[in-house]
């Protein structure tokens, strides 16, 4: 054990309490280092630190906060190599994958580079005679981010660029699992120029995150993690009148009709299903093959795929797939597993028996696949969070999109196509947020906002993008009018109009 992983409040590392929980390295299954967990009093600290520095941070022009996030992207440029090292030594996911995740989070930062633009409002001359109108955009105040482990960079930057080049102070409690690049890149955050207090991170677990929830100086919770947590989160922010995002967990199916490009078709699938263990909520964990032919085709292809798998520890080069996040998560996959061997599916890939050389004591788990899947089976209807990848066999377009329309997640999906006709009914009539026509995980762009549909988002605003700068921001609408001094009107009393 080496170090401990502080909170950081008011630019200055803080270890709290004294509680701490163990971070593993999840390719040795060796405790690295410990993380701190804060308390009531920690917590305070940041709330404090935030309330005292909202003044003047919400006062600072928009085109001054922008200069600090445009040197913060380029202090996370300089620093990716060491920023993945961090996210695999902790996640487990590969060096590649980890890079990638750095640089979707960059583009939000890049997108938050705009605010001088974003928070133009709007603006109307002569509403009436001699009045004006406007809509300002103006901070919420103190706003938290809780956020989980599958992501510790790219989901906090989707979060604290935009809040904060919004004028808010903000303070994040991420994953207890994995928080090292976390707090190394919020440390970039500071030295790019932000003052202290306008952002935190305090580590922690329930105790940090139910305070945040019952602080009334914290205006607004943005949340993502798994469903049960996040309509927790939804349900007891909202009932203190807080704003809440909170998005949750999935299942994400691909739909592959009897006409699609097949060989494409299984390159994304096998990259979508297995990238980063599965661990990703836009991972696509079912197949649903629209008739017998694809899926039999399907699993010609993808089964030597899968056993040829490259798995290691994420911090060696050239691997496809690391292990799992902690010694839990693979025993709760490895039950799904068992469970759907003992509820009837045919198990065509079995990855709960894999040995990484060197790596005995690992969370591993290989790529495993499963034929003949049926709706009631646990492994379909549960987020299994792993590296297994489910074909359900169907007999028609209507019925694929029923299925998928019948599931209690609707976070993404997509379908493999060369009909226009069938993609665009897809898009129209699915009950699902994020959709992909040939492209296997459709998160959206910076500029565009996330969010599933049904128990994959709790709230009305999706996450980044446009919809972030609505989530933190305040409207307010001022009509102002100047009489000349010598202009005297009488009293109104019918209700004013143009009319
Ligand atoms: P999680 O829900 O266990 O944890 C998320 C956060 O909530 C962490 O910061 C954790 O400390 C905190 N937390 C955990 N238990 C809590 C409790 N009882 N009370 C209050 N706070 C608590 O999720 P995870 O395992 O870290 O992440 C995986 C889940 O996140 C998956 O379900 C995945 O689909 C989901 N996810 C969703 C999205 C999305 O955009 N919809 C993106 C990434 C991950």
């Amino acid at each position: 054990m080496s170090s401990i992983v502080a909170h950081l409040i008011n630019g200055e590392r803080v270890q709290g309490s004294g509680r701490t929980a163990d971070v593993y390295n999840p390719s040795t299954g060796v405790v690295i280092r410990q993380v701190a967990l804060a308390d009531d009093a920690t917590l305070q600290q940041a709330i404090d630190a935030a309330r005292a520095a909202f003044p003047a941070w919400r006062n600072t022009p928009p085109a001054k906060r922008a200069q600090v996030m445009f040197r913060f992207k380029q202090l996370l440029e300089a620093n990716e190599a060491h920023i993945a090292q961090l996210i695999s030594e902790e996640h487990g996911k590969t060096l590649e994958d980890a890079v990638g995740e750095l640089k979707r989070g960059i583009e939000n930062v890049e997108f938050a580079c705009a605010a001088p633009e974003l928070l133009k409002g709007e603006y109307s001359r002569n509403v009436g005679p001699n009045i004006d109108a406007w809509t300002d955009l103006q901070p919420v105040g103190v706003v938290a981010g809780i956020t989980p482990f599958n992501f510790p960079a790219m989901v906090p930057l989707w979060m604290y660029p935009l809040a904060i080049v919004c004028g808010n102070c903000f303070i994040l409690k991420p994953s207890e699992r994995d928080p090292s690049s976390t707090l190394y890149i919020a440390e970039l955050l500071i030295e790019a120029g932000l003052p202290k207090g306008v952002m935190s991170v305090v580590h922690g677990d329930k105790q940090a995150v139910d305070g945040l929830i019952q602080s009334p100086h914290v205006k607004a919770l943005s949340f993502v993690g798994s469903t049960p947590i996040a309509e927790y989160i939804y349900s007891e922010g909202t009932k203190r009148g807080k704003r809440v995002q909170a998005l949750g967990g999935a299942k994400n199916h691909a739909v592959l009709m009897p006409d699609a490009d097949l060989d494409n078709a299984v390159g994304a699938l096998m990259g979508a299903a297995y990238g980063s263990c599965g661990e990703r909520c836009m991972a696509l964990s079912v197949a649903v093959c629209v008739g017998d032919e694809v899926a039999d085709a399907l699993v010609e292809r993808i089964v030597p795929q899968i056993k040829a798998l490259k798995v290691g520890a994420g911090t060696d080069c050239g691997l496809d797939m690391g292990p799992l996040v902690t010694g839990a998560a693979r025993d709760k996959v490895k039950g799904y597993i068992d469970a759907g061997v003992a509820q009837g599916a045919s198990l065509l890939v079995d990855g709960r028996d894999l040995q990484v050389a060197g790596h005995e004591n690992g969370f591993f788990v290989g790529g495993t696949l499963f034929d003949h899947v049926t709706a009631e089976m646990s492994i379909y209807t549960d987020e299994i969070f792993g590296p297994v990848l489910c074909i359900v066999r169907v007999s028609s377009l209507e019925e694929a999109m029923q299925l998928i329309n019948d599931h209690e997640y609707g976070n993404g999906t997509c379908i493999f196509t060369r009909d226009g006709e069938a993609a665009r009914l897809f898009c129209d009539e699915i009950e699902v947020g994020m959709v992909g026509v040939n492209v296997p995980l459709p998160v959206p762009v910076s500029y565009h906002s996330f969010g599933g549909w049904k128990r994959s988002l709790f709230g009305d605003l999706h996450a980044y993008g446009p919809d972030g700068v609505r989530f933190y921001t305040r409207k307010k609408a001022v009509t102002q009018r100047w009489p000349r001094r010598a202009s005297h009107e009488a009293a109104q009393f019918a209700f004013p109009s143009n009319r």
